[in-house]
């Protein structure tokens, strides 16, 4: 256990004019409230908290931070509260404690790979403060480190979570360190067996060769001494998780990866930086395609560095990065670079990745502040004209700020919206016009034959809520659902050869127990009978023949309504639709974000709600995608194969394009689902040759 005079050590070794009595009561008092508790492994507690302190003193992080640290775990899981800290300590590290209790309560019960972008987005709406995330990323670390002494079924769970949400979170914060590690001690837990095979490789690569590492250190430094350039090296094997993604991206064995070594040359400028590329460049061979010059094009968010990979004699492959000090340290702490301490002061990276340039919206200017000012003042203000809430499942609907409880059962389906008649928040029942915050789990109270009110008119913000509030009170103009039930009907009469005379509408009503024909036909306009259970009063024995239609891809067609995929949308199963009703052409079924739906926005009468049918559909959906792909006679082979490994045929094939270096491409190719569109992209984005790759949804084909 770290006593408290090393830590404050740790923090006076970066910043010397650090608050020691600050985090020595911190300490105090965090090892007061924890005491009695202890940790799987039968260690105190308060370990776990110091730990997580000593990891942020790595990144040079302010006292605040540190101090978030000690405490972070104290209003969550002791009588400690937000108030006292404030009392005690300071109002700005209650917020930042309670930020991380926050995130600490965010039950993850939904791993799924698909949320796991929606919870990312989540944590960074919820944490107003980015020292807040910094924490929690620490916290992660250090549990994921001492992981071992976890029941085994919970290990696998907290793995998949840190590989879904916080290793990515990590990477998209600038922390590439962080990210590998805690990669690396996911795959650990998630698939020991490959990460075994992947160091068996690396031990019986280094019995062949020797010390590789060491011998290309002391090569290149060799090199760059001769030309008088002051620079460290350091060598270093990737981490074996980045080792086994190559391998699955690439497609590679083992022995024909070229990064599993990586050099960097850190020197003391930037002309430097070009003179060390010379040198290498003018020792080994640069192998072509594999230069990158981040430093004349910075990336946005602030890496900057060279890149250049170059074969010996023996044609082993290297990497080689090179940038000066300032640039590695943006390179490594990523956003956190802006809390960091040298000597003493603040840094002041030139490169740093500016938070606000980062957020993207807060346009503030930083010229001119005061710098201490700013940075308590950064916010992340990315998401913050969002609310994400969870379903009783787990799933997170991602809804406009200013949501309430109606929007939220609208984006789950119309049919929840309009048969809504309350709502709990987090178990408790509010009124309908509460607005919805982050992390809330919202829990819909639906009753059959509720209509929506007009009034909700005014509460709702969601176009699609909305839109069905409108289309349902049209609705209950009872002459319309007659004319939309003796519509349904006689398309489905004549699509079996029969006609639907009022004579056979009363014999139908009569056995169904309906009070006349009209009533019959209102109510299936209102959806509450089908025209299908009137055809089988009427003609049990077209039953069979329409049975062959219950294996339908749609739930909620007729069993006889003919349908189409919109050629301006093509929806693919998974994804929301809603069936518009042609004359003479029955349904078309566009996707509910499409364009031309708005068109229909005054026939409500020829909506109707419709849902993919869950489980395996047939890879028979087509879909265009548009792609860039590097000019070469090997690449659109293997783009070909990539995709058929990924079980998708290809249809079509258009070449729009034809540059000296590029060739665009327009390929329709036939897929299962909405998974699958993304399985392809994901595989087509992670080939090295493939520039840019899109779906292409047009609204000028129109039905
Ligand atoms: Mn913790």
């Amino acid at each position: 256990m770290i006593d408290v005079e090393d830590l404050i050590a740790l923090v006076r070794n970066y910043n010397p004019r650090s608050n020691s009595d600050l985090i020595r009561d911190a300490y105090e008092y965090g090892m007061r409230m924890h005491e009695g508790q202890f940790r799987h492994s039968g260690e105190p507690y308060f370990t776990h908290p110091i730990a997580v302190a000593a990891i942020l003193t790595e990144m040079r992080l302010d006292d605040s931070t540190i101090v978030t640290a000690l405490l972070h775990d104290t209003v969550e899981d002791t009588r400690s509260t937000k108030s006292e800290i404030a009392q005690i300590f300071s109002p700005e590290i209650a917020d930042l404690v309670d930020g991380v209790t926050k995130l600490t309560n965010l039950e993850l019960s939904s791993t799924q790979s698909k949320q796991a972008e929606n919870f990312r987005k989540l944590f960074m709406a919820m944490s107003r403060d980015m020292r807040v995330i910094l924490v929690k990323l620490a916290d992660r670390l250090h549990n994921m480190r001492t992981i071992r002494s976890m029941r085994p079924e919970k290990q696998v769970k907290k793995a998949r979570e840190t590989m879904d949400i916080y290793a990515p979170l990590a990477g998209r914060m600038g922390m590439q360190w962080m990210r590998e590690e805690l990669e690396d001690l996911a795959f650990k837990v998630i698939n020991p067996e490959a990460r075994n095979s992947i160091i068996r490789r690396f031990v019986s690569l280094q019995k062949e060769s020797g010390d590789i590492i060491g011998q290309i250190t002391a090569d290149i430094r060799n090199e760059l001494d001769r030309e008088g350039i002051d620079a460290d090296v350091f060598g270093r094997a990737k981490k074996p998780f980045s080792v086994w993604r190559k391998m699955q991206e690439k497609q590679l064995a083992f022995s024909r990866l070229s990064d599993i070594y990586g050099f960097r040359i850190i020197t003391r400028s930037e002309a430097d930086c070009y003179r060390a590329l010379g040198v290498i460049h003018h020792r080994w061979r640069a192998v072509p395609g594999r230069f990158k010059d981040y430093i004349s094009q910075p990336k946005s968010n602030g890496y900057r560095s060279i890149h250049t990979t170059v074969s010996g004699r023996d044609g082993k492959r290297v990497e080689v990065q090179i940038r000066t000090r300032q640039m590695h340290e943006v390179a490594e702490a990523g956003v956190a670079a802006h809390w960091a301490y040298r000597d003493g002061v603040r840094t002041k990276n030139p490169f740093a990745v500016d938070p606000a340039a980062w957020i993207d919206t807060l346009t503030d200017r930083f010229e001119g502040e005061d710098h201490n000012e700013f940075l308590e003042h950064v916010k992340l203000e990315m998401y913050q004209d969002q609310v994400f809430c969870f379903t009783p499942k787990g799933d997170v609907m991602q809804l406009p700020k200013g949501a309430t409880p109606i929007d939220f059962a609208y984006a789950i389906h119309t049919r929840l919206g309009n048969s809504c008649v309350g709502a709990k928040i987090d178990g408790i029942r509010v009124p309908l016009w509460t607005r919805l915050k982050n992390g809330q789990q919202v829990d819909i109270i639906a009753a059959s034959g509720q209509r929506p009110q007009a009034t909700w008119l005014d509460i709702v913000v969601t176009g699609r809520a909305k839109a069905a509030i409108r289309r349902s009170l049209r609705e209950e103009d009872r002459d319309r659902f007659i004319r939309l039930g003796r519509e349904l009907v006689r398309v489905s009469f004549e699509h079996v050869g029969r006609k639907a005379t009022d004579k056979a509408l009363r014999t139908a009503a009569k056995h169904m127990g309906v009070d006349g024909a009209e009533e019959l036909l209102a109510r299936i306009g209102s959806a509450e009978h089908s025209a299908k259970e009137v055809l089988d009063v009427l003609y049990p024995e077209l039953a069979d023949q329409q049975e062959e239609l219950e294996g339908r891809p749609i739930a909620g067609l007729e069993a006889d309504a003919a349908f189409t995929r919109a050629g301006c949308c093509s929806p693919l199963p998974g994804e929301r639709i809603v069936g518009i009703t042609y004359r003479g052409k029955g349904l078309v079924i566009h996707a509910i974000d499409c364009p031309v739906l708005a068109e229909y926005e005054d026939s409500p009468n020829r909506w109707v709600d419709l849902q993919w049918r869950d489980g395996r559909h047939p890879a028979a959906y087509s879909t265009t995608l548009d792609l860039t792909i590097r000019h070469d006679a090997g690449v659109l082979g293997r783009i070909c194969t990539l995709i058929g490994q990924q079980g998708a045929n290809i249809s079509d094939l258009d070449f729009k394009d034809r540059k000296p270096d590029f060739y665009r491409i327009e390929m329709e190719v036939e897929l299962r689902d909405h998974e699958h569109l993304h399985a392809v992209l994901t595989a087509l984005e992670a080939e090295s040759d493939v520039a840019q790759v899109s779906r292409i949804r047009n609204p000028d084909l129109k039905p």
